[in-house]
């Protein structure tokens, strides 16, 4: 992936270059490498490269994504803006069935956009991007300003493509319908094939004067700064939807919409764990043998917790609503602390004369230490 060439420069074209210059280029460079014809060995590898510098730069949506974002914008791993296709959907809807309750399905039920059905108005593709954002953001949530390139519908035409209403005609050649019925006579009988018409491309509409703001493409593209809440309690990988800020519709069609996938940081210390917080606490042997008061560091500031004295390694004290709202129910979760016992390995003198007085203090008055106690179980 690393030296990938421009998908232009791979078919050898312009940026500017027109869908029938693209399918030229496409065509002879094709011809010229692939593998039945040319035996270089080079050739399967070059072949695979046209073909998929074609198959972004023939499909329309596909293309404008390229030219926003390079090969992040059409390449799904990359996580940036693509429109859906079917690989990845199943992934995508276990995570939307997880934030929304409800599946994919039902939010793309009137979803159009990659294929041209009818030539009614079409509602835009949507688009995906994702957002990185750091764990106590996540945990209070936070607003997300997202620069965009969004395609508004030309004021002028309102997303006809015409200079006035009058200026619309039917197509003759499909009579309004967007499709022709084409006959192709074989040994078998004749067929009929329906494709889409090809003078108005499936539009069913012929336009005299094209819209001179938009220059007929029925929308135009805005530089806009679009605002996302995410609310407190996101999850990492779920996502958000913002309506209409997706790809274009055709034919005066509303806009799809933008979905944003949030990813959160992992903090150093705290460990999220459902709406609970995990944190490993360290306290001296003494500390965990005689009880004392610590504050707590938590996402909501410090909280002062009592260790109870003869507190052993491992124990999890719990200080409740100090962990993460949870964003079904808006009840906060709670904060763990996991009790780790540490040995002091650097003590004063004073330090050390201390505990030796304590191992002599145990040894002399014959207390069953928790060696003794150990050894017994050898005794035969
Ligand atoms: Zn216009
Ligand atoms: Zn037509």
């Amino acid at each position: 992936m690393a030296d990938k060439r421009d998908y232009y420069e791979v078919l050898g074209v312009s940026r500017s270059a027109s869908e029938s210059d693209i399918k030229k280029a496409y065509r002879s460079l094709a011809k010229k490498y692939h593998p039945d014809v040319n035996h270089d060995k080079d050739a399967p590898e070059k072949f695979k490269e046209i073909n998929e510098a074609y198959e972004v730069l023939s499909d329309p949506t596909k293309r404008q994504n390229y030219d926003q974002f390079g090969f992040a914008g059409v390449d799904p791993q990359a996580g940036g803006f693509g429109s859906y296709s079917s690989a990845g959907f199943d992934d995508l809807n276990d995570i939307f069935s997880s934030f929304f309750g409800g599946g994919m399905s039902d939010m793309f039920g009137s979803r159009g956009g990659s294929t041209r059905r009818s030539n009614g108005p079409t509602r835009g593709a949507d688009r995906m991007m994702r957002v990185n954002i750091d764990f106590i953001n996540a945990c209070f949530g936070e607003t997300v300003d997202l620069d965009l390139d969004v395609d508004e519908s030309c004021p002028h035409c309102h997303g006809s493509g015409a200079d006035s209403p009058s200026d619309i005609e039917t197509c003759s050649t499909c009579r309004g319908a967007g499709t022709v019925i084409s006959q192709q006579r074989t040994a078998f009988g004749v067929f009929q094939t329906q494709g889409v018409c090809p003078d108005c491309q499936g539009t069913g509409k012929r336009i005299r004067k094209i819209c001179p703001e938009c220059r007929g493409k029925g929308y135009q593209t805005k530089k806009q700064i679009v605002s996302v809440k995410i609310p407190a309690g996101i999850e990492d990988g779920q996502s958000l939807r913002v309506q209409g800020k997706g790809q274009h519709g055709s034919n005066g069609g509303p806009n799809g919409d933008l979905y944003v996938e949030v990813h959160i940081k992992p903090h150093e210390k705290f460990l999220r764990e459902g709406n609970n917080i995990i944190l490993e606490i360290p306290i001296t042997a003494v500390d965990a043998t005689l009880g004392t008061t610590i504050d707590v560091p938590t996402i909501h500031g410090e909280v002062a917790m009592k260790i109870p004295a003869g507190t052993q390694e491992g124990t999890v004290m719990r200080l409740k609503g100090k962990g993460i709202p949870s964003l079904r129910t808006g009840k906060t979760g709670d904060q763990l602390c996991s009790i780790h016992i540490e040995v002091d390995k650097k003590l004063t003198a004073r330090e050390k004369e201390l505990y030796k007085e304590l191992q002599k203090l145990q040894e002399e008055t014959g207390k069953e230490t928790l060696w003794k106690r150990f050894k017994k179980q050898f005794k035969l």
